[in-house]
């Protein structure tokens, strides 16, 4: 077997991680096995980044395609020197600006990184986590750990040890239980090899905060998915943090999007349908008499609360056995852009635009 048959589970502080806990999860980091651990993002799944050998093993236990490449977790912002060539002018006041925290930059990797942990390409992805766990791990573990999300591929992140479980358990030789993440979305990731740079994925650092340090910072959509558009950000695969039902995207006027879901979850109910909708709390009333499964994310403006509960709330659905999820598309502002890329990515792209006429109406 190629992966151990059994997974140890360590209870942490996650404000003051037990120093014994983090030594002895720090040398199987040093044996090359693999160690899944709280960020601020989600929870990553970690091995010593310049062991190749434990760099496939993550690639093997979450069944992540090998073109899909994996980010490096470091303690020091010096410590980038040692994994990059070229580094760019950004990245001194970046790193002020934003380390710890979560902002990913990819940038030219060193000859001496092993290629797999950018899945062949020349670059390397890096972000130093502001998680007290997190730190802890790599500084104990004396080298910097390589960390995609403890999910398997293309299922939801991971933002509490029972979602790594669900997914990873005897795939994984520790997982570290630090509790839910604050953030519960993934890290923006900056190419600093294009000039000017490009957010690939929108997350936990905003676009409004990158454009006051770097006003010309542009964005690429990928979630769009067209097969024959070359893709920047190798992995940003259309299909992502899918629950297993069908998730239903709505957006347009508000009033539109509520009746659109109500009459979209009453037929699938008479049909013998399980439903699940997701709603900001200020519609919650509106869908209690359908006998659908409903989950308030939180207040409509409060992107931080409902970023933090978006994943858990996929895979809690997906735990009730629904057969499909509705979901109102919501703004983009902020923490708003990357919970609307999670959700266009976990339904394929697919959005259904209500309340508005349609083009060909005119
Ligand atoms: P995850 O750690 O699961 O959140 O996924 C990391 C994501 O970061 C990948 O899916 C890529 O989209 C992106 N990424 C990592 N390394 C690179 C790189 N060298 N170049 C471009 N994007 C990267
Ligand atoms: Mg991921």
């Amino acid at each position: 077997m190629d992966y151990s048959a059994k997974t140890i589970i360590m209870h942490v502080d996650p404000a003051a991680p037990e120093p014994d806990v983090i030594t002895k999860a720090a040398e199987y980091i040093r044996a090359g096995k693999l160690v899944a651990f709280p960020t601020e993002t989600v929870y990553g799944l970690g091995a010593n980044a310049l062991d190749p050998e434990a760099v496939e093993r993550v690639y093997r236990a979450k069944r992540r395609p090998a073109n899909d490449p994996l980010i490096t977790h470091i303690a020091q912002s010096t410590d980038l020197y040692r994994l990059a060539d070229h580094i760019p002018a950004w990245v001194e006041p970046l790193a002020q600006a934003f380390w710890p925290g979560p902002l990913t930059l990819v940038l030219q990797r060193a000859a001496h990184v092993p290629s797999n942990l950018a899945a062949g390409l020349s670059t390397i992805a890096v972000r130093m986590p502001i998680h007290p766990v997190a730190r802890a791990l790599i500084e104990a573990s004396k080298t910097p750990i390589a960390a995609p999300s403890a999910n398997t591929f293309t299922r939801p992140s991971a933002t509490t040890a029972a979602h790594v479980l669900e997914d990873l358990y005897g795939r994984v030789d520790v997982v570290i239980d630090g509790g839910p993440t604050t953030l519960g979305l993934e890290s923006t990731v900056l190419d600093l090899t294009q000039d000017p740079p490009v957010v690939l994925r929108p997350g936990g650092v905003v676009i409004e905060d990158l454009r006051r340090l770097i006003p010309e910072v542009r964005t690429v959509s990928q979630y769009l998915g067209d097969a024959d558009e070359a893709s920047p950000s190798p992995g940003q695969l259309l299909r992502h943090y899918a629950p297993r039902a069908r998730l239903m995207l709505y957006e347009g006027p508000a009033a539109a999007v509520r009746s659109a879901i109500s009459d979209t979850a009453a037929r699938y109910i008479a049909n013998g349908r399980r439903v699940g909708i997701l709603t900001v709390n200020e519609d919650a009333a509106h869908y209690t008499q359908l006998g659908a499964r409903i989950i308030a994310l939180g207040e409509q403006h409060d992107h931080a609360a409902i970023g933090r509960v978006l994943f858990g709330a996929l895979r809690a659905l997906d735990g009730q056995g629904v057969d499909v999820i509705l979901a109102p598309l919501l703004d983009s502002e902020g923490l708003g852009a990357a919970i609307r890329d999670r959700l266009l990515r976990a339904a394929e792209g697919k959005v259904f635009h209500v309340g508005q006429p349609t083009s060909h109406e005119a």
